[in-house]
């Protein structure tokens, strides 16, 4: 099983980074974790690779804040040929359910509706606890982030877990996964001095205390914030290995990574 960063950034692209989005791929079976500004680095060598004779991609939404969201209205340009399931999460897990999909792939915002696109395209609605996407079946965690959010696990292999507080009960729902894609949207100096940035988010030392405890093998940090630079992602790896014990990693866009024990 492999895992294609395509955006790593919360809110908006900066430094390079796009915003959220990940390719999974598993025997020639794709699942794209979110669909933030990353989905346009689908049009690149590492994802075209990827892809390969794919004939269907699933897109699993984690909740309907833009920065999520808005590279579905990519799709038509950088799927074509694709028939596309979107996996829409619904009341209770997030407030909101698939009609945020209607109402924003369609205009005045987007040309035409989903269903006028140039691939088929089915919309499905999911409220956990499990989610099957093809050959993937992925546990589901509400979490605690305006509006909802759901949190994904993937068999032993990877979990993640972003647009959320950081959670006690993320890390039993996490234990033991290889992988750990959380969200680090605040150093701990941010968080203690912006409570309104706490609301919904995680800082870097509560994450890593989190991912000790739930025994994961390896920590890569997400939903990084956009003012940050490269050399301020490296510090905050450093410290999140320190403080956790344990490997961490970014995941750099365009360059894939093995998942697996
Ligand atoms: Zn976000
Ligand atoms: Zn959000």
């Amino acid at each position: 099983m492999r895992l294609l960063p395509l955006g790593t950034n919360g809110f908006l692209p900066g430094h390079g980074r796009q915003t959220m989005s990940f390719l999974v791929e598993r025997a020639g079976a794709l699942v794209l974790l979110d669909a933030g500004s990353g989905v346009s680095r689908l049009l690149e060598p590492a994802a075209r690779a990827l892809l390969g004779d794919a004939e269907r991609l699933d897109v699993v939404l984690t909740h309907y804040h833009l920065d999520h969201l808005v590279g579905l209205s990519y799709l038509p340009g950088v799927a074509r040929g694709l028939a596309l399931r979107i996996f829409a999460p619904a009341p209770p897990l997030t407030e909101s359910g698939p009609e945020a999909l209607a109402a924003l792939i369609a205009p005045p915002f987007f040309p035409v509706t989903l269903e006028r696109w140039p691939m088929p395209v089915e919309v499905r609605p999911y409220s956990g606890p499990e989610l099957e996407a093809g050959p993937f079946r992925f546990a589901v965690r509400g979490q605690d982030h305006p509006g909802g959010s759901a949190g994904l696990r993937l068999g032993d292999e990877l979990a993640y877990i972003t647009d959320t507080v950081c959670d006690p009960a993320t890390a039993r729902f996490v234990r033991g996964v290889g992988t750990l894609l959380h969200e680090v949207w605040l150093t701990d100096e941010e968080s203690a001095r912006e409570a309104a940035a706490r609301t919904g988010h995680s800082a870097a030392g509560e994450v890593a205390d989190l991912a000790r405890r739930a025994r994961v093998r390896r920590l890569l940090p997400v939903h990084h914030h956009p003012r940050r630079s490269g050399e301020e992602l490296v510090a905050l790896a450093a410290e999140l290995r320190r403080r956790s014990e344990l490997e961490v990693e970014l995941a750099i866009e365009g360059v894939p990574l093995e998942l697996g024990r």
